[in-house]
């Protein structure tokens, strides 16, 4: 059997998961990282703060460096949200008052240039991302301001892929026609639920017509990728109304949907409060609304990508995964592989080949590393080789569903199997459980085992079992 018919076998065998039952999701449903990046965020130190980042830029970018090959991709962070949705767990700045967003882009300019300068002029980006917060609480004059500064600053390929993330809320027309205009080709919505009581409970009143009319507009503008972001395990939320939502969702055919577990967690995030715990979900419902959501979204023709994202078969992200290209961010899932990330703005995260830094948290704090002209560097990590050995092994897990340990000795230098002899001992009990099939270049993860790929990379993590681990959410 060929290796394409073996993934096209995968591929069409997530139709059947009748192997996904409440028991299984039960007893996988431990806490653990998401890891969008390895070793994980609470790994990282304060140790490793501007002058340690700056280094990194510096030889990263130097002449005969590997790294100065490899692409860019760039992600800004637009922290400011008028609002509060009580289910919010992002980094955000609540405030009415916009002019808040012009001190910040003047101080955004100066991080820019400072990144800029450290940049090797031939290094070409090929993925750009605007996050937050909400970016369009941007004005129109204010999105072309940065977009342009960024781009005069930057090698920015002409196929880039270019996206941010719209509120369709507070969106207008005429953002959405400058983003088009400057190029922009891919816009994430924020939809979570199309419910009404839901949405009153969760402080976010966005009607499935406001929803639509936003996507039409953007298809008509020539957007080529419009993904939609839901959340299970809301207020009020049950197997039937999650259900409706699922078929408004499928009626209006994003081609991307990030489906994700919401974690209630007071003690992190205070105004979660203000949603009455009575109302989520327990237990077995909230593993039924996301046993019927595979279940739609497979039966209406969407490929599961991973852990919570399914794609159109034509999607960038589902022939990505096809062809063994899928890449793992703080983005989430990506089609661009190999390429070393920059953040700019407070908590942005940056990953290099071999170091992570992020950005302070607070907007004071970064706005005092900016005036000092420093980098705003808040924290980071330099990993060592037995970190990107099992970030590459954790990666291939899940992104390509599976380990290739000869591959990846070859890459490193080791000998896979016998340093990982007690991780495949852990793995063992998965293998009974239909997770995974061990063979003998490694490991395959079947269908039923993508939905746990977390918890199959788990043992393979160097700092998860640490007497001083931090908590995670759960994995379901
Ligand atoms: S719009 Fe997004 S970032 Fe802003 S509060 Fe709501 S969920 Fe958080």
């Amino acid at each position: 059997m060929t290796m394409g018919s073996t993934k096209q076998q995968i591929l069409q065998s997530y139709q059947d998961l009748a192997g996904l039952s409440e028991a299984l999701l039960q007893k996988y449903n431990t806490a653990g990282p998401r890891y969008t990046s390895y070793p994980t965020a609470p790994s990282w130190t304060d140790e490793f703060d501007a002058t340690t980042y700056e280094q990194a830029l510096k030889a990263t970018n130097a002449p005969g460096a590997v790294e100065q090959n490899l692409p860019l991709s760039l992600y800004v962070h637009l922290p400011f949200c008028e609002h509060r949705c009580h289910f919010c767990g992002c980094n955000v700045v609540i405030t009415p008052h916009r002019e808040q967003a012009e001190k910040y882009l003047s101080y955004l300019f100066q991080e820019i240039d400072r990144v800029a300068e450290l940049t090797a002029d031939s290094r070409e980006v090929v993925q750009f991302h605007w996050g937050g917060g909400t970016p369009t609480y941007l004005s129109p004059k204010q999105i072309e301001r940065l977009f342009l500064y960024q781009q005069e600053r930057f090698n920015l390929r002409p196929d880039a892929e270019i996206a941010i993330e719209v509120d369709p809320r507070v969106t207008t027309k005429e953002q959405l026609t400058v983003l088009r205009e400057l190029g922009f080709n891919r816009i994430s919505m924020g939809v979570q639920d199309f419910h009404a009581e839901t949405q009153q409970a969760i402080n976010r009143i966005q009607p499935v017509g406001m929803t639509e009319a936003m996507v039409n507009y953007c298809r008509e503008l020539g957007f080529s990728g419009i993904n939609f972001d839901l959340i299970y395990g809301l207020p009020h939320q049950t197997e039937e109304t999650f259900g409706q939502t699922l078929d408004e969702v499928i009626r209006i055919q994003p081609d991307r949907v990030a489906l994700y577990n919401f974690a209630y967690v007071p003690w992190i995030s205070p105004h979660q409060k203000k949603m009455d715990e009575a109302t989520l979900p327990e237990g077995s419902v909230k593993f039924r609304i996301f046993r019927r959501a595979i279940e739609r979204f497979l039966d209406a023709g969407y490929v599961y990508i991973g852990m919570d994202h399914f794609a159109k078969p034509t999607d960038e992200l589902t022939r990505a995964q096809q062809e063994g290209s899928l890449h793992r961010n703080f983005m989430g899932y990506t089609t661009k592989a190999g390429c070393e990330l920059y953040g700019f703005g407070v908590s942005a995260i940056s990953g290099l080949e071999s170091y992570y830094a992020q950005n302070h948290k607070k907007l004071s704090t970064y706005y005092e590393a900016v005036e000092a002209a420093q980098l705003p560097t808040m924290r980071g990590f330099a990993l060592s080789h037995d970190d990107r050995l099992r970030r590459a092994v954790i990666n291939s897990i899940l992104c390509q569903g599976q380990v290739d340990f000869e591959a990846i000795d070859l890459s490193f230098g080791v000998a896979c199997r016998h340093l990982f002899a007690d991780a495949l001992e852990t793995l063992t009990p998965m293998v009974g459980d239909g997770l995974l099939v061990i063979n003998e270049t490694g490991f395959q993860l079947t269908p039923l085992g993508r939905i746990f790929s977390r918890n199959i990379a788990m043992p393979f993590d160097a700092y998860f079992n640490q007497p001083s681990k931090p908590l995670f959410s759960k994995t379901l």
